[in-house]
């Protein structure tokens, strides 16, 4: 089946099913806040919420340049779980123990929004089926069960490693020689949850003007067209979107990923298929996909695609590029052959923040009031929960409202790190390196031998992941 009549952008299929939110109105002229919040992503918007349940009468202001959820919150691939960016050089950093703190505080956040979403009656979708990693080659294998063992040694001792028999019991991927599950992980609509928690946000009294660019962001000032907005905290909450912004061209890089998701499948489809608990799917290739079993019963894969644009340009409302379309449709058949006929109804693209050590980050500078949170790269669902319930904590401590306490204490506060190289640097860089990883995946395809490619091994190296 050919990717023809697929829809490619309009932001993303989730909002195509579930239609984009009546607009709320620009900042009307200067004004004033006690928090001004820039970005309507979950960061943000979880940021408001857990502040204004804080404090009740605080005067919290969120700038939104498009609308609430425009970004990769409405776009990303639904999966909520318990993984974080950057674990395990905080590990290094910090010690065993901190980096076990930081993942059991991340565990319990998958458990905090799925709380909150049926506190605040939020319709997301939400299912609690964890999340499954499959490997497809040996070296996929060997690295499978490496995660595994590391995953238990920071706490997991609720994962289960599966063999080829077992996999094929749960799901039915061609070639899958593995699997390693999780139970800390959920199936969510992305769109929906944004968009009920905007609502959410609201409906305590936090003001949300959208269609409102921030150009500038300095200490007690949120510069806009339309006016400033002055508050003693200013919260930069735009991840992949943080190179717009004056003075931030190379601080975090916006990496693209882009998606598709087939018509819903039949009873028949699903027969050859299973996957009957809805966990999300993920792979251990070094270009790796991520899946979801949709609640009306279509695929959603996901992958790299084209990695970056020149100039850390971002994409137009969520096109993507033809070829990624037919490459993720590729890879669809690949994992379930029995689709091959199936039609790809939507095509989408959104840009994760990747910072230079590829490690997320929470950050409130007491001196200036200025405070961010991000660089998730491909894991902030979950991780912008426990960013902004760490925000409030650190705006609480700073304003003399509270303490010190367990998610201020953690080793992702006030990480520092080097900005990225200038252009032509930056996208020569980004681009050798997704070469490299799909090389290295070509090659581990082809081999019996169960170790990883020394090519992905040397990009692992040069690109400061590990
Ligand atoms: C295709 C894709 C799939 C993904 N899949 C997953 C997944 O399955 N699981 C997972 O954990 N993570 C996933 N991610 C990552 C995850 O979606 C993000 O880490 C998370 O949504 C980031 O939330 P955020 O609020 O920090 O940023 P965003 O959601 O990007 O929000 C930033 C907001 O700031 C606004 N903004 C930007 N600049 C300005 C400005 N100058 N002034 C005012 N507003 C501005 C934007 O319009 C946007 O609404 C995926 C990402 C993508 C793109």
């Amino acid at each position: 089946m050919s990717t023809v009549s697929t829809v490619n952008g309009g932001i993303s299929f989730w909002y195509a099913s579930e239609g984009t939110p009546p607009p709320r109105e620009p900042l009307p002229g200067d004004s004033t806040a006690d928090v001004c919040i820039v970005g309507g992503g979950y960061t943000g918007l979880w940021t408001a919420y857990y502040l204004k349940k804080a404090v009740p009468f605080l005067n919290i202001t969120v700038l939104e340049a498009k609308f609430c959820g425009y970004g990769a919150s409405g776009r990303n691939g639904g999966w909520l779980y318990n993984g974080i960016a950057g674990r395990d050089r905080y590990a290094r950093l910090h010690g065993h123990d901190a980096a076990v703190r930081l993942q059991q505080a991340m565990n319990a956040t998958v458990g905090e929004v799925i709380r909150v979403a049926g506190e605040e009656d939020i319709d997301a979708d939400i299912h609690h089926g964890g999340v499954l990693e499959v490997a497809r080659t040996p070296a996929q294998l060997a690295r499978l069960k490496d995660l595994h063992s590391v995953e238990i040694a920071f706490g997991e001792t609720d994962r289960v490693l599966r063999g080829a028999r077992e996999t094929a019991e749960h799901i039915r991927v061609s070639g899958a020689v593995g699997s390693s599950w999780t139970p800390h992980g959920a199936r969510l609509h992305p769109a929906k949850l944004v968009k009920g928690l905007a609502d959410a946000v609201e409906a305590l009294g936090v003001t949300l003007h959208e269609s409102t660019p921030v150009t500038e962001i300095k200490p007690k000032h949120a510069v806009t067209p339309y006016g400033t907005v002055r508050a003693p905290y200013v919260l930069r909450c735009t991840e992949g979107f943080t190179a717009g912004l004056k003075g931030h061209r190379r601080t975090w890089l916006p990496m693209n990923s882009s998606m598709i998701v087939t018509e819903p499948l039949s009873e028949a489809l699903w027969d050859t298929i299973g996957w009957d608990g809805r966990e999300t799917l993920g792979d251990t290739a070094h270009a790796y996909m991520y899946a979801q079993r949709t609640a009306d019963n279509r695929i959603a894969i996901g992958g790299r695609g084209i990695p970056y644009r020149y100039g850390s340009a971002t994409d137009n409302d969520g096109r993507t590029q033809p070829a990624t379309v037919e490459a993720l449709r590729d890879l669809l058949v690949h994992f379930f052959p029995t689709t091959a006929r199936t039609r790809i109804d939507h095509a989408w693209s959104g840009v994760l923040g990747v910072p230079r050590d590829w490690c997320a980050t929470v950050t409130l500078d007491r001196s200036t009031g200025l405070g961010w949170a991000g660089g998730y790269v491909g894991s902030g669902v979950a991780t912008a929960n426990l960013a902004a319930r760490t925000l409030r904590d650190l705006i609480q401590q700073d304003s003399g409202q509270a303490g010190p306490t367990e998610l201020t204490t953690l080793p992702w506060v006030d990480h520092k790190v080097r900005r990225w190289e200038p252009e032509p640097f930056r996208w020569l860089g980004v681009h050798t390196l997704y070469a490299a990883y799909r090389t290295a995946d070509r090659r581990e395809a082809t081999s019996s031998r169960p170790t990883t490619d020394p090519l992905a091994k040397a990009a692992d190296r040069i690109a400061g992941r590990h």
